[in-house]
């Protein structure tokens, strides 16, 4: 490994719920009493490319949240492919080995990158996890990322192809083509928020809220009772500022959106969700889309999919696949709500319309 972990804060000052404004009440762990006077234990770190921030409304051990981030970092120490970060992972080297040999990975990293296939599959490849020689070359979010030669988009378009990586026995796994390259940057916070969140459940932690940068994993309800506020960003004015209120618990809320990487040059702005197709930054009009669910890594891969799929395709998939909810929002600053969150969802903004 070469550069790691930033800091680690006792309360979290990004966390985009809104929960901790509201309610006051706060219960004393799943073993102690309540403690109306108690505040929630929080931990906050820099991993998986992002502040993490961890609440748990309990009396809880520091192993308890030492494990949670003991287990985050070990799904970044396989599954990242930043090679300014790490000398190796069980990615890079599957990415190395494509179109020679066969690499057998961890049962973790396997079971994302299945998951990430059927994704590709669900969406026709509007989510794609061989999208990696084309992460690689727009480099978006690194300080020197330009846009790069028009050959050299061709050439990794050409390598785009999730139909060309096979999944064998043993974890492993065989990326067919040379220059071929897995990426999971669209779904690998909402595999960690996961298992951060089976940690916590199985320690019997009855409230808590996680915040993996952007992707909310809730557990339970509030201490007081009440459903989490959450809030969903604005997709154009700066960080916590909201579009709207959504109210629940027990369930995943995860946004992607453009402005969250990005690069300006001649006046165009360069994003990090990519179109396999053009090789360019996806533009269809799409301003934002939310995906809500029970499990975090089928969040974010959908949230990540609808925004390349766009508007229309976007809200056929949520209205399609069970127990997926959604919030998009387009250039036109319409907003469309999936069924089962318009009763629990207020649009705040100003400026914004709701689509019927
Ligand atoms: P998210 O923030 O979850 O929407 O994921 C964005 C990240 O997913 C990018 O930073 C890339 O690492 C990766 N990515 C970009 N475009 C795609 C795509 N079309 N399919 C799958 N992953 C993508
Ligand atoms: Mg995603």
């Amino acid at each position: 490994m070469k550069s790691r972990k930033k800091c680690i804060l006792v309360h979290n000052f990004t966390i985009t719920i809104l929960s901790a404004l509201f309610g006051a009440a706060l219960l004393a762990g799943c073993a102690g009493r309540p403690d109306p006077s108690k505040e929630p234990v929080t931990r906050t770190e820099y991993a998986l490319g992002t502040y993490i921030s961890v609440r748990v409304y309990a009396e809880v051990e520091d192993d308890l949240l030492q494990a949670v981030f003991d287990r985050v970092m070990e799904i970044e120490e396989k599954m990242s492919v930043s090679e300014d970060d790490y000398d190796t992972t069980e990615l890079l080297e599957l990415n190395r080995r494509a179109g020679a040999e066969p690499y057998q990975l961890s049962p973790d990293t396997y079971e994302v990158l299945q998951a990430a296939r059927e994704y590709s599959e669900l969406t026709n490849g509007a989510f794609d996890l061989t999208i990696g020689p084309l992460v690689r070359l727009w480099n978006i979010g690194s300080e020197d990322a330009t846009v790069p030669e028009e050959h050299a988009i061709t050439e990794a378009v050409s390598k785009v192809d999730y139909t060309d990586i096979s999944f064998e026995s043993n974890d492993t796994v065989y990326l067919e083509e040379a220059g071929m390259a897995v990426d999971v940057g669209a779904i690998a916070k909402g595999y960690a928020a996961d298992q951060a969140g089976r940690i916590l459940l199985d320690a019997g932690v009855e409230h808590a809220l996680l915040d993996f940068g952007g992707n909310i994993f809730t557990i339970g309800k509030k201490p007081d009772g009440s459903n989490w506020r959450i809030g969903i960003q604005h997709p154009e004015e700066p960080r916590n500022q909201y579009l709207g209120i959504l109210e629940g618990y027990d369930e995943t809320v995860v946004t992607s959106g453009p402005y969250e990487r990005y690069f300006v040059e001649d006046g165009v702005r360069y994003h990090h969700i990519l179109d396999r197709d053009t090789g360019y930054p996806v533009r269809n009009g799409m301003l934002s889309s939310t995906v809500v669910a029970e499990e975090s890594m089928e969040a974010d891969a959908l949230s990540t999919a609808a925004f390349v799929l766009g508007m229309e395709e976007a809200q056929e998939l949520v209205l399609s696949t069970d127990g997926v909810e959604a919030i998009f929002v387009n250039e036109e600053k319409k907003v469309w709500i999936s069924p089962g969150l318009r009763e629990r969802f207020e649009l705040t903004a100003p400026g914004f319309e709701l689509l019927s």
